[in-house]
């Protein structure tokens, strides 16, 4: 009983398992990994074989490639790669979710480093997500009669499934017209709008232009990491106190923002490792503790978070962050004036360009030494000069040399997620 399953996690995420201390997340970490340790032990190949001979903590790390090159042997339901990819990628074709690999469902994720991953979920983890992301995103106050607005480059049926007098979805495809999209959202009147941040400022042009006012209560940003300075300008168009940040990946429901707006990292189901970056930055290693059908084992993902200092008002004990700052592969780097390399994370780049003027699109990217690619919507001496302006500024205030700039013509792709700030140079040590 899919919605019973559902509401069940509603409940318990909600109401039932307040996350108030550091020391009953930790308790529950440790009872759900030495379970799933457990069944990872009996139930999947790949790891039974590895934990014949170490704990959890000396298991390899995963990323794409090991979980593609080893995804029959890594899965527990024994689906074969080569099958999951062609249903996948033939429902991604037809832009037509509903067929399922039995009692799970397959997908393809769109990922941003070119190779495409394949996630498998069984029907109960499915319900289980549904009912976290609902407790995590339905306001406080109200909580029934909810129109969610879902913009997504691939469905699963996972949203159809929960459809209710409670909550109801539209699903928008990205890739149909957008002039089409945002008449029937004005007509839906969304009471909670989920859309990647690309697809925010379009509708926030909209906005801008009175094209758009069916404002909703609450907007939250997924797929991409939102920069500073598209989060004011959403926030503004849309009428909205703040922003709201769902991470979510192929590789789990990682964080939320809470009433306050800061992003908790959802550690009542997740353990996350850190490999540190440089004092206030990690790379997070992830643990989903309760996904059985395809486990998700100390994956290392290559974005950029920044932990918060003070702790949240909300009084939740799940980690603060500060921000989620963008694939660690689009960090550049600069060259200091006494020889040596060091990082410039791409939001110190995007937090120094909000004080340039005259465009509204940019990326910035590295192509080579000490030489960046700027490309402008409005590319005119005025904007030239003040990115200009404030690369300079930056790179002073680094001690490093000021990069070349080469000015060109921004071209949006709406098929490929939003990234602000692109590392292409090959030798990017640091
Ligand atoms: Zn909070």
């Amino acid at each position: 009983m899919g919605k019973l399953r559902i509401l069940r996690e509603f409940a318990m995420v909600r109401w039932l398992r307040p996350m108030r201390t550091r020391a009953s997340i930790d308790r529950r970490q440790r009872r759900l990994l030495a379970a799933h340790v457990r069944f990872l032990r009996r139930r999947s190949p790949y790891f039974g074989e590895l934990l014949k001979t170490r704990s959890f903590a000396d298991l390899p790390l995963m990323d794409k490639s090991i979980m593609m090159s080893r995804f029959d042997e890594i899965n527990t339901v024994g689906v074969a790669r080569d099958d999951a990819l062609a249903l996948a990628i033939a429902n991604e074709r037809a832009r037509e979710f509903s067929t399922d690999l039995g009692p799970n469902s397959v997908g393809l994720s769109s990922g941003t480093s070119g190779h495409r991953g394949l996630f498998i979920v069984s029907d109960a983890e499915r319900d289980a997500w549904v009912g976290t992301v609902l407790a995590r995103t339905l306001p406080r106050r109200m909580l029934l009669g909810h129109r969610i607005a879902l913009f997504l480059r691939a469905d699963n049926t996972l949203y159809e499934s929960v459809a209710s007098k409670a909550v109801s979805f539209r699903y928008f495809d990205v890739y149909a017209d957008m002039d089409e999209n945002i008449a029937r959202l004005r007509e839906y009147r969304p009471t909670i709008l989920v859309a990647p941040p690309s697809v925010l400022r379009v509708i926030a042009r909209a906005a801008d232009s009175g094209r758009f006012d069916a404002f909703p209560q609450k907007v939250y940003s997924v797929a991409e990491v939102l920069e500073l300075s598209d989060e004011q300008r959403i926030r503004k168009s849309l009428a909205q106190t703040r922003i709201h940040q769902l991470y979510q990946c192929t590789e789990g429901f990682l964080a939320h923002t809470c009433e306050h707006g800061v992003i908790h990292l959802n550690e009542d189901g997740v353990l996350v490792e850190r490999e540190e970056l440089d004092g206030e930055r990690f790379t997070p290693i992830v643990t989903d503790l309760r996904r059985r059908a395809q486990p998700i084992v100390r994956y290392r993902l290559g974005d950029v978070l920044r932990e918060r200092r003070e702790p949240c008002p909300c009084g939740s004990a799940l980690t603060a962050i500060e921000r989620i700052e963008g694939r660690e592969g689009d960090t550049l780097v600069f060259r200091r004036l006494d020889g040596r390399s060091i990082p410039v994370f791409a939001d110190v780049i995007t937090r120094a360009l909000i004080h340039a003027e005259g465009f509204d699109e940019y990326r910035v990217t590295q192509t080579g030494e000490s030489r960046l690619e700027i490309a402008l919507d409005t590319v005119d001496d005025r904007s030239r000069r003040r990115v200009t302006d404030e690369v300079d500024a930056l790179a002073d205030r680094l001690h490093c040399e000021r990069p070349e700039l080469v000015f060109v013509d921004y071209v949006s792709d709406g098929a490929v997620k939003l990234r602000r700030v692109v590392q292409e140079w090959g030798d990017r040590r640091w």
